[in-house]
């Protein structure tokens, strides 16, 4: 265990139990609701689908601007997040994944990352995004922008606070709320996808892991929930191979294709719906 990481860890936990302090709003509410979706989205787009995977082109200032975005989630920087995530899909339920359930429920969860071999960054896996030297800065001070949104929240609380009283916040509230209520659950649905993806829901392909689909998780995570999916064929930009399979940050991707903003989205290839245990259907 590092105790240096995962006591700021705990503390951000504990730091959640300031709402019976600090009261309750609208307005909290609804700032710790958008900043769970708009970093949600940011992780499962960027950070996982476009660091991790290369499934689909942007440009190099919202490639930095969604890493920022990822980098205020308290999940460290997109280098760290890929790195791992690539030794996952080598490793995926093997003794060397970095976070299989098959070594324990709670440390596929939590405990693989408060470790000190959690924290290192295994450069070999990220030559292509280790040549930008503002993605090396994200990840070497990795604390830097979850501070600065911390501050930066509760400043407009108090700012709100004296010229908009009417909406009954504060800048203890809002930091409260907007940052660690809305952080800590972003934390753990993200980290469901290690744990509980790999556990509970269906297989539709035979991979060598023990993924599975799950539409609760994909409901919570935008997307991410169709594991099994997604670990058959991760080069898509596409989680959810069937129309019904709701996936967010699919339509989220098409949206900023179509704005001009993203490009390439990779799509599923026809082979791979003809692996579908339930049928080649889409
Ligand atoms: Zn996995
Ligand atoms: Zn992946």
């Amino acid at each position: 265990m590092d105790w240096l990481r995962a006591l700021p860890f705990l503390g951000m936990h504990l730091a959640c139990l300031g709402v019976f302090w600090v009261g309750v709003s609208c307005f909290a509410v609804a700032v710790a609701a958008a900043l769970y979706a708009l970093r949600m989205f940011a992780i499962t787009a960027f950070y996982h689908r476009y660091f991790s995977h290369r499934t689909f082109r942007t440009s190099r200032p919202l490639q930095f601007l969604f890493a920022l975005i990822g980098a205020s989630s308290v999940q460290r920087g997109p280098l760290w997040w890929a790195a791992h995530h690539r030794n996952h899909h080598r490793h995926a339920d093997a003794p060397a994944d970095p976070h299989s359930p098959r070594h324990g429920f709670w440390r596929s969860h939590v405990g693989w990352f408060l470790t000190r071999a959690g924290f290192r960054t295994d450069w070999s896996r990220i030559p292509d995004l280790a040549r930008y030297p503002e993605l090396r800065w994200l990840d070497r001070y990795d604390t830097l922008v979850p501070v600065a949104l911390a501050v930066a929240l509760y400043l407009l609380g108090a700012a709100l606070q004296r010229w908009a009283p009417g909406l009954g916040t504060s800048g203890p509230q809002l930091l409260v709320w907007g940052f660690f209520v809305s952080t800590v659950v972003l934390f753990h649905a993200t980290v469901t996808i290690n744990s509980l993806a790999h556990r509970f829901g269906s297989r539709r392909f035979d991979t060598r892991d023990d993924s599975r689909n799950n539409a609760w998780l994909a409901l919570l995570t935008f997307g991410e929930g169709w594991h099994n999916n997604h670990h058959f064929f991760p080069g898509s930009a596409r989680q959810g191979f069937r129309w019904w399979e709701l996936d967010l940050t699919w339509y989220g991707l098409r949206l900023m294709s179509a704005l001009g903003l993203v490009s390439g989205l990779k799509p599923v290839p026809a082979w791979v719906h003809a692996h579908a245990r339930d049928g080649a259907g889409r």
